[in-house]
C-alpha cells in the first residue's frame, strides 16, 4: 500500500467510528426534549396538587387579613364576608370570645359539605384552642384514605382588637378533584413527548444537512489539495463558520503552491550551482588532460577558484542547517562591534581597488555588544557581499551605524536596483532570486539572506530591509549597545 493510500486509509478507519454528526445533533436535540418533559412532568402533574393547595392557602391569608382590618365594624364585616366567601367558594365564620363562650358576629355558608357549619360546638372549641395554643392553624382535609386529592383547607386565626376583646376568624375552602384534570395531562404528555421526539429527528436532519453539505464539499476538495492539486477550490456554505474555514483552506492551499514553487526552485537552483562550477572542473581537467600544453597554473587555478566555489555552496547549505535545526547555538561573548565591522570591510580592500568599488563606513563611536562575533561577522559579510552584487553605477556601499536608545543599528545601504515590494517577504527564503539571471560581482550562493535570518532571529535581533525600485536597498540589523564593558566579561 502505498503512502498516499495509507493515508486515506487512516482518514476512513478513524471517520468509522465516529458517530455523524445528525445522530449526534439528534441524541443532543433528545436530550433537551427530555429534560422539558421532566420538567412538565414534574410541574403539571407531580406538584400540581401541592401549588392548588399553597395557591388556595395564599387565597385564605389575604381574607383572614381583610376581616381582621374589619373586626369591629359587624354591618361592614357581614357584607364583605358574604362577598369573599362567594368570590373565594369558601365558608367564613366569625367568633367573638368571651371567656368559654364563642358568640357568632358574622358568618357565610356557600357550601353545604362544609366542615365548619356541621361541626359541633365542641369541634369549634377544639380548633379554637388549637389556636390559642399555637397562634393559628391550617389543615388540609383529604379523602378518608388521607391520599390523592384535597377535599378542602380549614385556616383557624385568634385575633385581638385595641379594647382588648378576642376573635376567632375559621374559614373552609371547597378544592376541586383534580385526578380527572391530571389524568387528561397525563394522556396529552404522551402526545407531546411523541411530536417533540419527531421535531428533534426532522431538525436533526435539517441541522446536519446544512453543517454537513458544505463539510463534504470541503472535505472532497481537501482531498484534492492533498494529490497536489493546488488549483482545488474551497467553498463555505454560507455561514460564517464554514466560510472562514473555507477562507482559512483556501489560504493554506495557496501557501502550498507557493511552498511547491519554491521547492521546485530551490532544487533547479541547487542544482544549477552545483553542476556549473562540477562542468568547468571537469571541462578544464579533460583540456589539461588531453592538451599537455594546457596544463598551465592559470588552468590549475579556474579549478580551485571552481572548487572553493563548491566547498563554500556546501558550508553555506550547512550552516544553513544546522542554524535552522537549532544545532548551531550562539556563543554569546561581549566584543567591539565597529571594530568587527571594519574588520569585516578589510577584506574587501584588494576587490574595491581593482574593481572601481567604494565601500564607506559611517560611523560616531565604538560599541560593544553581547552576541556571538563570528555570526554577527557572518551577517555583515553577507549583506556587503549582496550589496555589492547588487549596486548601481556608482558602484558604492554606504554602512551606517547608529545608536539609539541603547540599541544599535548597523545598515547597508547600496544605490542598485532595488526590491519590489511583493518580493520583499520572499527575499529571506532560501534560493529566492528576484532576477533569476543576475551576475555576482563578488560571490553569491543564493543562501546568504536565509543565514542572516537564522543567525539574526538566534540572537532575537530586530532586522529588516528598506527597499525602493530602481533607487536602491538597505538592508539592518540592530542589537543591544553594552555600555559598561567589564574587561573579564570582554575577554
Ligand atoms: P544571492 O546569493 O542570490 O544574493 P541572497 O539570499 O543573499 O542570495 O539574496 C536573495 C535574493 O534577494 C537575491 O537573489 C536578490 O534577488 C535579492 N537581494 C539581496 N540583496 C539585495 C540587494 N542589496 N539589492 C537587490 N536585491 C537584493
Amino acid at each position: 500500500m502505498n503512502k498516499e493510500a495509507r493515508q486515506e486509509g487512516r482518514i476512513n478507519i478513524n471517520s468509522r467510528y465516529v458517530s455523524g454528526i445528525s445522530w449526534r445533533l439528534f441524541g443532543s436535540l433528545i436530550a433537551f426534549v427530555v429534560l422539558i418533559l421532566a420538567v412538565i412532568w414534574i410541574f403539571q402533574i407531580v406538584l400540581l396538587n401541592r401549588f392548588y393547595e399553597n395557591s388556595k392557602l395564599e387565597e385564605l391569608r389575604k381574607s383572614d387579613k381583610l376581616i381582621t382590618e374589619l373586626i369591629n365594624d359587624t354591618t361592614v364585616l357581614q357584607e364583605q364576608i358574604d362577598i369573599l366567601s362567594v368570590d373565594t367558594d369558601t365558608c367564613i365564620r366569625v367568633f367573638r370570645i368571651d371567656g368559654d363562650k364563642l358568640l357568632e358576629i358574622a358568618s357565610s355558608d356557600v357550601n353545604k359539605n362544609c366542615t365548619l357549619h356541621n361541626a359541633d360546638r365542641d369541634l369549634t372549641k377544639f380548633y379554637i384552642n388549637a389556636v390559642r395554643h399555637g397562634g393559628s392553624f391550617s389543615h388540609t382535609q383529604r379523602d378518608k384514605y388521607g391520599e390523592g386529592s384535597a377535599l378542602s383547607t380549614v385556616m383557624v386565626t385568634v385575633r385581638s382588637d385595641k379594647d382588648g376583646h378576642t376573635y376567632a376568624i375559621m374559614q373552609d375552602s371547597q378544592l376541586m378533584p383534580l385526578d380527572a384534570t391530571v389524568n387528561t395531562l397525563q394522556r396529552q404528555f404522551g402526545w407531546i413527548m411523541c411530536i417533540l421526539i419527531m421535531g428533534a429527528l426532522i431538525m436533526a436532519l435539517a441541522l446536519s444537512r446544512m453543517i454537513c453539505l458544505p463539510m463534504q464539499r470541503m472535505s472532497q476538495s481537501a482531498k484534492r489539495l492533498a494529490k497536489g492539486d493546488y488549483n482545488a477550490h474551497f467553498e463555505g456554505g454560507g455561514y460564517r463558520e464554514a466560510e472562514e474555514l473555507a477562507d482559512a483552506l483556501n489560504y493554506a492551499a495557496s501557501e502550498l503552491q507557493k511552498n511547491d514553487n519554491l521547492q521546485k526552485e530551490l532544487v533547479a537552483n541547487i542544482s544549477h550551482d552545483l553542476r556549473t562550477p562540477l562542468t568547468m572542473i571537469k571541462g578544464y581537467g579533460e583540456v589539461m588532460r588531453d592538451i599537455p600544453d594546457e596544463n598551465t597554473p592559470e588552468n590549475v587555478q579556474v579549478i580551485i577558484d571552481e572548487t572553493e566555489r563548491l566547498t563554500e555552496l556546501v558550508n553555506d547549505m550547512l550552516d544553513l542547517s544546522k542554524i535552522r535545526a537549532g544545532t548551531r547555538k550562539p556563543e554569546i561573548e561581549v566584543f567591539e562591534l565597529t571594530e568587527t565591522v571594519a574588520a569585516v570591510l578589510l577584506r574587501y580592500e584588494k576587490f574595491t581597488e581593482q574593481q572601481a568599488y567604494v565601500i564607506d563606513f559611517v560611523r560616531e563611536e565604538s560599541v560593544c555588544v553581547k552576541a556571538d562575533r563570528t555570526m554577527i561577522l557572518q551577517v555583515v559579510y553577507n549583506l556587503v557581499n549582496n550589496a555589492l552584487n547588487y549596486t548601481g553605477e556608482d558602484k558604492t556601499v554606504i554602512i551606517t551605524q547608529t545608536v539609539n536608545e541603547g540599541r544599535v543599528r548597523i545598515s547597508v545601504t547600496d544605490t542598485g536596483v532595488g526590491i519590489a515590494e511583493e518580493d520583499l517577504p520572499y527575499i529571506w527564503d532560501r534560493y529566492y532570486k528576484v532576477d533569476k539571471v543576475h551576475k555576482r560581482a563578488v560571490v553569491g550562493t543564493g543562501l546568504g539572506l536565509s543565514i542572516v535570518k537564522g543567525i539574526l532571529e538566534s540572537h532575537g535581533a530586530r532586522y529588516g530591509v528598506d527597499s525602493k525600485v530602481g533607487e536602491g536597498s538597505t538592508f539592518w540589523f540592530e542589537l543591544g549597545v553594552i555600555y559598561d564593558v567589564d574587561f573579564d566579561e570582554k575577554a
